[in-house]
């Protein structure tokens, strides 16, 4: 077997077997260096361990003992087992909490340090076991430890990371010390070895030593990003046909063709476009704005620019019905404006794959319009629907199918301005804070335990108030590991239809359903046929039902701010009132003041704000974020002073070749990029 590398895959570790291996895959874990760069999200600390014969009653502490015996209890389900243990001052027995093969985790002769209570019972002292660090674990000599906590996917045990962390450490020993990156000495004061940064990011000796070891790797995260964002900007350049002519008076044309007056942000963002459009410069635009703020009005622009000088604009969407959706309100205005109704193009279409490329000016579409054999006569616009839905190289595949066409890219969430700077520093932004439906008001409520009881009442009152309901469970059925024991659409939905005036008004919707079901429920549930949808989260966020008046969201605790706020605007489209209801059966203290902040603002950026700080950028950037250390260090996107002095570093870097060397990106893979990763 060849020496271990960093770029070596996951499953070279020893204990790591094939369906491991999918595991830590799937959450974005494939070599030892995504391994060893992930960092711990806190310390919990071990005091340095009192003599059993110096334990006092109720004080918490932290014994080294052996463990003599070992006794687990016969029932099943959480059991208290007990272990008796001892040091050179004592003995006493201590009692484990957990499932019953918790215990076998406890070797006998297995030297190890039990954090927790002394308890007084019966008169003898015994310990009540919180938390153990394994032989493994212990240092050599007794002292306070911190050990790493991290969040990791469910069916990856922690004492197994940790020993895979170990593992990984000492096996690439020799190639961590060598290497002594640069960018360490901004936040060290000096130079460090990848292995002693490693060492204390995971293992540190104190909180401080760890704070700066992921200074350290968050300034690396930043300068990596900073890097590709330079790098962007230089492959900016003239759209082939040159400026668009007359864009004012096709905006004025846009502006008469629409079946509404434009707000004064869609205005503002509309003229951002039209001056891109009449500048030589191709089009390289991020949209974004709250929900139901109307992005799509603005999108569409571009497209009927292009369309109208003979070129072709293609809109990508998420999903079908979503493309759907936005074909028949394109062709509303591109009627108005003389042109042809788009080209809807979605799976199982292959028309611009054999034969002649696709001829129509609009063309809407979903996956299959980067396809690789898809060709276009003459793509000049390319607009991205929720961006953060697609892959950077499914969108350069597509973009790349015409000669540098006008790009827009739509985000599906507000995303904060601080954010949209780092990440999409490299596009030109544009902003609707403001709603059509200024007055808009959906009133959001918790309905939480015991309340619960309520739901069903709630919903039939809507349905016969005239309301349409939209339910969102957090799986389809109940065997689905997002279900986890929580209400699945396939088990609520005939649990509600039983308690409707008419359960035939009920329906699923979800994604393993084909798009011809989908889009009929759809289409019933706007016409009024169906009055109540039970769906899935997938339930295309994007969907337009301006007349729906309440968003039930069953297992509300499994949902980010940014995603709850998705669906609740999904209700309240025009000023009519509506109402939110979040559902959870027992949500922790923190969860709830969550969900109560979420009750308190109507407001997408500051709901992304704080999505941000509570759970990481992961749920704002969307596959972006794939392979970038940013994603794991969110200071790298925040911080202002860490941005600015990485964007001087990578400047820097870029000017001499010599810095390159020492790339940043080093423990980060230095894989060969393709330019195209650099685009967006
Ligand atoms: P989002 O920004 O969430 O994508 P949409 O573009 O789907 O929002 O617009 C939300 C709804 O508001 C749609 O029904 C759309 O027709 C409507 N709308 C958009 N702009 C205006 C406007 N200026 N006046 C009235 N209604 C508008
Ligand atoms: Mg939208």
């Amino acid at each position: 077997m060849s020496e271990l590398t960093l770029d070596a895959p996951i499953d070279r570790l020893k204990g790591i077997g094939p369906k491991r291996a999918a595991l830590l895959r799937a959450s974005g874990l494939s070599t030892v260096a995504d391994l060893l760069r992930l960092p711990p999200h806190r310390h919990a600390t071990f005091a340095a361990p009192t003599p059993i014969a110096r334990l006092v009653a109720n004080v918490p502490a932290c014994i080294r003992v052996r463990i003599r015996r070992r006794k687990g209890s016969g029932r099943r389900g959480v059991v208290a087992s007990r272990l008796d243990v001892e040091d050179a001052s004592g003995a006493l027995a201590a009692f484990v909490f957990g499932p019953r093969w918790l215990i076998h985790q406890y070797a006998i002769g297995e030297e190890v340090v039990l954090s927790g209570e002394p308890r007084l019972r019966d008169g003898a002292l015994t310990f009540l076991v919180r938390a153990t660090l394994h032989q493994e674990e212990l240092p050599p000599e007794p002292r306070a430890v911190l050990r790493p906590v991290y969040r990791l996917p469910d069916g990856l045990a922690p004492r197994l990371h940790r020993r895979l962390l170990r593992l990984a450490c000492s096996a690439l020993a020799r190639e961590l010390e060598a290497e002594r990156p640069a960018w360490s000495a901004p936040a060290l004061g000096r130079s460090a070895s990848l292995a002693e940064l490693f060492r204390w990011l995971h293992f540190p000796e104190d909180r401080d030593e760890a704070a700066r070891a992921r200074r350290a790797f968050a300034f690396a995260a930043a300068v990596e990003l900073q890097t590709r964002l330079l790098q962007e900007k230089r492959t900016r350049a003239p759209r082939p046909g040159g400026a668009y002519s007359g864009v004012e008076r096709e905006l004025a044309a846009y502006r008469a063709a629409l079946p509404f007056a434009l707000t004064s942000d869609q205005e503002r963002a509309l003229a951002d476009a039209a001056r891109d459009l009449a500048a030589p410069d191709a089009m390289s635009r991020l949209l974004t704005g709250d929900v139901g703020s109307g992005k799509t009005a603005v999108a569409f622009f571009p497209l009927l620019v292009a369309a109208r000088h003979g070129r072709q604009g293609a809109l990508l969407a998420p999903t079908e019905i979503l493309a759907r959706q936005h074909a028949r309100t394109l062709a509303e205005v591109a009627a108005a404006l003389a042109l042809p109704p788009p080209r809807l193009y979605v799976a199982g279409d292959h028309g611009g794959e054999r034969g002649a490329p696709l001829d129509a000016p609009l063309i809407v579409g979903t996956h299959r319009l980067f396809s690789t054999a898809t060709r276009f006569r003459d793509l000049a616009a390319v607009v991205v629907d929720e961006q953060h839905k697609f892959g950077v190289r499914q969108r350069f595949r597509l973009w790349s199918k015409g000669e540098r066409p006008d790009l827009l890219l739509v985000s599906a969430t507000p995303i904060p301005r601080t954010l949209a700077l780092t990440l999409f520093g490299h596009l030109d932004l544009s902003v609707l804070a403001q709603r059509p439906f200024a007055e808009r008001r959906v009133v959001s409520e918790l309905l939480l335990g015991e309340a619960r009881r309520g739901l069903a009442a709630r919903i039939r009152a809507e349905v016969e108030h005239g309301g349409k309901v939209f339910v969102v469970c957090p799986a389809i059925a109940a065997g689905d590991a997002e279900a986890n024991g929580r209400a699945a659409a396939e088990t609520f939905a005939p649990w509600l239809a039983a308690r409707l005036p008419v359960p035939e008004q009920l329906a699923l919707l979800h994604g393993r359903m084909d798009s011809e079901t989908k889009q009929a429920r759809i289409d019933d549930f706007s016409a009024g046929r169906l009055r109540v949808l039970v769906a899935t989260v997938v339930v295309e966020v994007g969907i337009d039902v301006p007349d729906a008046t309440l968003a039930v969201v069953l297992g509300a605790d499994r949902f980010g701010l940014s995603q709850l706020h998705q669906i609740r605007g999904r209700v309240g489209r025009r000023a009519a009132p509506a109402a939110c209801l979040l559902v959870a059966s027992d949500p922790s203290e923190e969860t709830r003041a969550r969900l109560e902040a979420f009750t308190a603002t109507d407001d997408g950026f500051r709901l992304a704000e704080m999505d941000l700080e509570l759970r990481g950028p992961g749920e704002l950037l969307g596959t972006l974020q794939h392979g970038l250390a940013a994603g794991l260090y969110p200071e790298a996107l925040t911080d202002a002073t860490l941005i600015a002095a990485a964007r001087d570093w990578a400047r820097m870097g870029a000017e001499s070749k010599d810095r390159r060397k020492s790339s940043p990106n080093k423990p980060f893979r230095e894989r060969t990029v393709a330019s195209s990763d650099w685009i967006w």
